[in-house]
Order: structure tokens, then sequence, then C-alpha cells
């Protein structure tokens, strides 16, 4: 029942009416018996500024950022975490009292969702595909996490060499091996894989137009010792996840990521935790 005393929190992005976290707060918020509501607002970067100022006006528990504010919105903010700041872009705004934190908790929220696999990321070589937002959160957070090496496979366009001296800072400060390698090179790819314990797909190869493709042309690199995780939720199972299961290679979609980081919202907005499994249940039930 909503009161008086009712607190709001929310999602700023631009489309926003997509999203699945006001199913995943909102059913929360109830589970836990915590008086607030979670809504979508479409927010644009001309609005941003203003939205955020709203944010401390109406005492709101803080907000999810999502395209195309993650980066734009660090301006507005008092103070960002560590793993923001490294990622160079936020997904959560926590309201302290009118003091705005920028947290990311993509990163945290994919690593949780491999241990919740019974995988690890401790100690591990890793190979990512791709290297745009999502796998710029995730590889912060799994050199973070004690990652042994990351290799990351990026095409080589006019946006490579900027992104292989971001990941050289990332590792400086890390201390995590992290190398960056042409897409097109599938030699180097096949030596990568066949010593990597985990690989991830963070291209939308796999999804929309591109659903029935392949980000791997040659899945004969692919080896049965080879945890995959696509970021991928929707298909449930991409052509790769097929291509992994056909080996005998555990795969896994990006649900988990997806709920781990509102998990993480979540608890930073209400101390609380979120009862995971009762939101996959509502959003496989969808
Ligand atoms: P993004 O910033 O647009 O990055 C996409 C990356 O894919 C870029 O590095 C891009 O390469 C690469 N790419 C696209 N087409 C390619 C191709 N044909 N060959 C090689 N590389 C290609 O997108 P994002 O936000 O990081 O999202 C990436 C994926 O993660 C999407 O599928 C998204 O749905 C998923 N995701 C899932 C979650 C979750 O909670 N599960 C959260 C966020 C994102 P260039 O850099 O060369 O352009």
């Amino acid at each position: 029942m909503i009161s008086g005393k009712t607190k709001l929190a929310g999602f700023f992005a631009s489309p926003a009416s997509h999203s699945l976290s006001p199913m995943m707060h909102n059913t929360s918020f109830e589970a836990c018996g915590v008086d607030a509501i979670y809504l979508a607002f479409d927010v644009d970067q001309e609005s941003l500024e203003q939205a955020v100022a709203s944010i401390r006006t109406f005492s709101m528990l803080g907000v999810n950022v999502s395209m195309p504010n993650k980066t734009a919105v660090i301006d507005y903010l008092d103070e960002l975490s560590p793993e923001a700041k490294l990622i160079g872009a936020v997904n959560t705004i926590v309201n302290r009292e009118g003091r705005l934190t920028g947290y990311n908790t993509d990163g945290m929220g994919f690593v949780r969702s491999v241990k919740e696999t019974g995988h690890s990321i401790e100690n591990r070589k890793i190979t990512v595909l791709g290297a745009g937002g999502a796998a710029k959160a995730i590889i912060v957070q799994m050199a973070l996490e004690g990652a042994r090496e990351i290799v990351v496979y990026k095409r080589k366009n006019a946006t490579f060499l900027s992104l292989k001296s971001y990941f050289d800072q990332v590792a400086a400060q890390t201390g995590c091996l992290i190398r960056v390698w042409d897409y097109a090179d599938e030699g180097q790819l096949g030596k990568d894989l066949s010593s990597s314990d985990v690989l991830v797909n963070a291209t939308d190869i796999g999804m929309g137009t591109k659903k029935d493709s392949l980000p791997i042309a040659n899945v004969g690199l692919l080896h049965a010792d080879l945890a995959v995780f696509d970021l991928i939720y929707s298909p449930k199972e991409t052509r790769l996840l097929q291509e992994a299961k056909k080996i005998g290679a555990k795969g896994y979609n990006g649900l988990g990521m997806l709920i781990h980081q509102g998990a993480i919202a979540f608890e930073l907005w209400t101390q609380k935790e979120m009862p995971v499994q009762l939101v996959r249940e509502k959003i496989e039930g969808r």
C-alpha cells in the first residue's frame, strides 16, 4: 500500500519502458517488507542533470542508470565508488542524505553470477570477446577479484588503440595481466582459448538481428573444460551456448548478471538481500 512515507527508487534511461528492473525491485520491496516503489523514467542526456537533482529533491533511495546516461551522469554526482571510477561508468546511484554516490554493479553482478554457478574468477585465465561498456565493467571487476590473466578480443577499428591503453591502465592499477588482441586473429584466439578457464561473450552477437550468428567463427576452438558465459539473456540460449553444450562445455546466459547487478543495487539502497530466486522465477515466468 502506497502511503505518505513510501520511498521512491527508479530507472533513468532512454528508452526506459523495456526494463526488467521495475519488476525485479518492486517484487523485492514487497517480499522484504520495504515501503518503497520503483518506477522507470525516460531520461536522456538533455534531461539528465534535472533528473539527478530530483533524487535529492524527492529524497529518493537512489536510481539505476542505463543508456545513454552511464558516463554522462558522473558530472552530476558527489562521489564515485572505486570500481565506478575505474570503469568510468555508473549504473547505480545511492542517495545518502542528499549526497549522491555512483556505483557500477554490473561487474560485481557478473562475478557473483559466476560464483553462483560454482565457477571461480580468482587465479583463472579468462578470454573476453568484445570491449564495450559491459566488457569494461566485468573486466575491471574480474581484475579486482584476482583473475590471473584476462585476454580481450576487440575489432581493430578506430577505438582499438584507446581501448588498449585504457586496459593497460586497468592492468597497472589492479596488478592483473590484461592483453588486447585483434578480434580477427583466430590463431591467437585458439592459443588463448586452449589455456583459458572461462570464455565470456560481451558482444551483442547472438541477439536481435544477430541472433543466428556466432561470436567465434571457428567453434572447433571451444573445449569441454571451458566455462562459457554469454552476457546475452534473450534468447535464453544463444548459438554460442548451443555449441558449447554440444561439446560438453558448461554454458550460462546473462540472466544471472542481470539479477545480481540489481541485487547489489537493492542491497545498497535497503541494506537487505534481494530474494534472487523469487526474482529469477518471476523473470523466467514472464
Ligand atoms: P556495446 O558497448 O555496444 O559493446 C559491444 C561490443 O561488441 C563492442 O566491443 C563491439 O566492438 C563488439 N562487437 C559488436 N559487433 C561485433 C562484431 N561483428 N565483431 C566483433 N565485435 C563486435 O554494448 P554493451 O553494453 O557492452 O553490451 C554488450 C552485450 O552485453 C549485449 O549483448 C548486451 O545485451 C549484454 N549486456 C548484458 C547485461 C546483463 O545484465 N546480462 C548487461 C549489459 C550488457 P567494437 O568495440 O569494435 O565496436
